[in-house]
Formats: C-alpha cells, structure tokens, sequence
C-alpha cells in the first residue's frame, strides 16, 4: 500500500506510556502501519519484562522506563550492551514524558500511577493522545491549569470521547446542549439482578464488544467506566454533568454523540476497534488511509438503545455523586474502585460489594475543595487503604 499523500516529512516521535498492556500495543499496530511517519523515542512498561524487551529490540527507542521493581532489573540487564537508556520508576516515567526530543505522549497507563506522566508531559507543552482517563477524573483540575500555563494538547484516545470530539470538529463551543456518551451496557445487562453476587471474575472479563485490559473490563461490567468516563467528558469539554448522559447501546457502534442548541445531534460511528480512535489521535487533524474494518451496513441488524440502570449498577450514580462533590471525592472514588476491582478479581470481594466498598470510602474521606496534588496523593493513599481493608456485611447468596 503506498504511503499516504499527508503522511509527514518529518516522522512524529513517540513517547508510550504504557506500551505492554491493551492501547499500547495497538498504538505500536499504528506505528508498523506507518513507519515512515512515527518514531519510538520512549516505551514504558510495568511487571511484563518480556514484551517490553521485544518491543524495546524491535522498535529501539532512545529510552525505555520500568516501574516495577524486579521487571525494571530484568529489563535493565536484557537491553545492556545496547544503546537505550533503561530508566526506573514514576520519576522515570514523568522525565521520559517530558524529553525534547517527544513531539507525542500516548497516555496509556492504567489507573491514578498515570496521573503524574501526564501533568509531567502537559507541563512541557506536549501533545498528550489521552487514553489514561483516570488522571483527568483523579486531577482534572490540575491538567486544565496545566493546558493553560504551558499551551499543550490533549486529544482523547477512549472511543466515547473522541467520538465527541470529532462531532465537535468545525463547531462552535456555544452550540453545544448536551453530551450523550454510549455504554455496551457490560456483559451482565440482561442478567437477573438477584444473581449478582455469584458473579465470577472470568465472567465478568468477557466483555461482549471490546478486548481491553483487566482493570478497564471490570470497568464496564460495573459500568463503573462509563462513570469515570463521564468526570473524563466534564475535563475535556467544559460540561457540567447535568449536561452529560449517559445511554445503554449494546451494539457499540454508535461510539457518542452531541446534541446541539438548535436541536441536532451529531453522532460518529464504525466498528468497536480502538486502533481508529489511537491513530487518529496520532494523525489529528489529519484522516490517514488505513485498512481498518469498514462498518458493513447490510449486516447491521439494529441500533437499540436503553436507560442505565442505575439500581442494578450502583457505580454509575457513585461517579455523578463525586463529580458533583467535586474537590477530592472523584480521587477517592476513583482509589477505592482501584481497590475493589483488584480485591474482586483476586476473589475477596463480590461484585455486588464494590460499590458499597467505594460509597464507603466516599462517606469516609473527605479533603480541600481545591485539593493540591499532594492533597490528592494523600487522599488517594488512604481510599486505597479504606478500601483494603473494608469488609461489607455479607447475605448468604441465594441460589434462586
Ligand atoms: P492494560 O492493563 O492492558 O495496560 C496497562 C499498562 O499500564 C501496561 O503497560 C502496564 O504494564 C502499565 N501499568 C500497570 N500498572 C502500572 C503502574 N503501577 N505504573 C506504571 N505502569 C503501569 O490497560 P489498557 O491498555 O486496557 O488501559 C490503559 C488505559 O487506557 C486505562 O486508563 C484505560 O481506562 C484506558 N482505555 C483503555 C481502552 C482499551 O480498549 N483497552 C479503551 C479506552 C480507554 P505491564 O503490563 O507491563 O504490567
Ligand atoms: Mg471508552
């Protein structure tokens, strides 16, 4: 296939944060997509030692950063002798992001240990393609300030978000009424509610629409993520979470919308493959040629659409509630599912127990109304904590 006519002269140079998990790797299917157009300057990973190495040989950046500490002295020793700097930990992960030879940060840590990064990297005035959304729902605050002090860029990489970014392309931000972010509705949206808390963790990591990473399918079996992803729509957009929906559509084709003063909606729509929304946040404000999977129109049955419900997924209205306490409950909220979903997929917690262990933490923690990021560390540590050690008065499960 012959390079696209608007593919650069210059290749974009690439920072990965996050590079062994679920978007770092599609992020690298981009880049074998293009060679020509991007370079890798730095891949960050965390306990997967082996893939990092692969990628590290097979792409060879100019620095390669490790946090855990035994994968940071495999990785160290397997890529001595070579010319990549091997660098250690958060500090060497917010360095990385912040090299003047980045043009690019792609923000794929999972949870709050992608917060710093990407302050690090806004503060350089980088471009950052943001799939990391619990930095925007733990600190929004602080990367708004940041935008604004250093003049760089965020560009959403979750599929909901960068729909609703290009319905906004050539719009005017005044025009805007409301958000409508869609939600696959998780594995267990038709499930009886009263066989909740049997569910198993192998049941609740088969998503029906999307391949992702562990912590993220929980997520969305909760429907936790689409809370989360709605506080990520207020810091990307400017709107307020009364002007923010939220709407069951299971297919997962149309990926959001915007509905605008004048009564029209704007939807964008394809195959659920998060390698459309990473390269574009890549290519933007360019469209690259790329053979992604066309949307078959013969073959799409339906598009069918549900409220929420909110009584059978508790997270949901846990995220609206700390979105509008606002300060440092979104960080608390966000520590405490952190928590709940690792104790649930190690077999302590029932599903039906981690909103209550997180609703717990948000009654619990309370904090400054403009925490400092030190206010929110500390906040974040003692959810973490709370929500360890929490144990929720259990009912016999039911067998009916
Ligand atoms: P994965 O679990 O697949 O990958 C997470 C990455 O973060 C891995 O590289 C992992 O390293 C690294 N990591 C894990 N813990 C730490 C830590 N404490 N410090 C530094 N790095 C760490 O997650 P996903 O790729 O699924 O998700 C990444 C982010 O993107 C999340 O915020 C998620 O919400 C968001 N997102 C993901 C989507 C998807 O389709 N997967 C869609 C939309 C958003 P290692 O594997 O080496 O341990
Ligand atoms: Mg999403």
């Amino acid at each position: 296939m012959p390079p696209p006519a608007d593919v650069p002269d210059e290749p974009r140079r690439l920072a990965i944060l996050g590079a062994t998990g679920s978007i770092g790797t599609q992020t690298l299917d981009i880049v074998r997509l293009f060679p020509d157009a991007f370079e890798v300057e730095v891949l960050s990973g965390h306990r997967n030692a082996e893939r990092l190495i692969a990628q590290a040989r097979a792409f060879e950046p100019t620095h390669v950063v490790v946090t855990d500490d035994a994968a940071y002295v495999t990785v160290r020793d397997a890529l001595a002798g070579t010319a990549i700097q091997v660098t250690y930990g958060q500090d060497g992960l917010c360095e990385a992001a912040a090299l003047p030879t980045v043009d690019v940060v792609v923000a794929a840590v999972v949870g709050a240990a992608g917060m710093r990064s990407v302050l690090a990297a806004l503060e350089a005035g980088k471009t950052v393609a943001l799939a990391n959304k619990e930095a925007l729902v733990v600190a929004g605050h602080l990367v708004e300030a940041a935008l604004a002090a250093h003049g760089g860029t965020l560009i959403p990489v979750d599929s909901e978000h960068s729909a609703i970014f290009q319905c906004l392309q050539g719009e005017p931000p005044a025009a805007v009424e409301r958000l409508i972010l869609t939600a696959s509705g998780g594995p267990f949206r038709m499930r009886p509610r009263h066989t909740f808390a049997d569910i198993k963790p192998e049941e609740a990591l088969n998503h029906p629409n999307w391949s992702m990473g562990a912590k993220i399918t929980i997520d969305s079996a909760t429907l936790m993520n689409k809370g989360l992803e709605v506080m990520e729509a207020r810091w990307l957009f400017g709107v307020g979470p009364d002007a923010i929906d939220v709407v069951v559509h299971p297919q997962s084709i149309i990926h959001s919308m915007v509905t605008f003063h004048d009564g029209s909606t704007k939807a964008q729509l394809g195959v659920p493959d998060m390698k459309v929304p990473i390269q574009y946040a890549l290519t933007y404000p360019e469209r690259w040629e790329a053979p992604h999977e066309r949307l078959d129109w013969g073959q799409v049955a339906g598009l069918d659409f549900e409220p929420p419900d909110r009584e059978a997924f508790g997270c949901l209205p846990l995220a609206y509630e700390a979105l509008r306490l606002g300060g440092v409950a979104p960080a608390v909220l966000n520590a405490a599912n952190e928590v709940a979903v690792a104790r649930f997929l190690a077999g302590t917690l029932r599903f039906t127990e981690i909103p209550e262990v997180i609703g717990y933490a948000l009654k619990t923690i309370t904090g400054p109304a403009q925490p400092s990021l030190e206010n929110l560390i500390e906040r974040d540590s003692m959810a973490r904590r709370v929500a360890q050690e929490h144990q929720p008065r259990r009912v016999p499960l039911t067998n009916c």
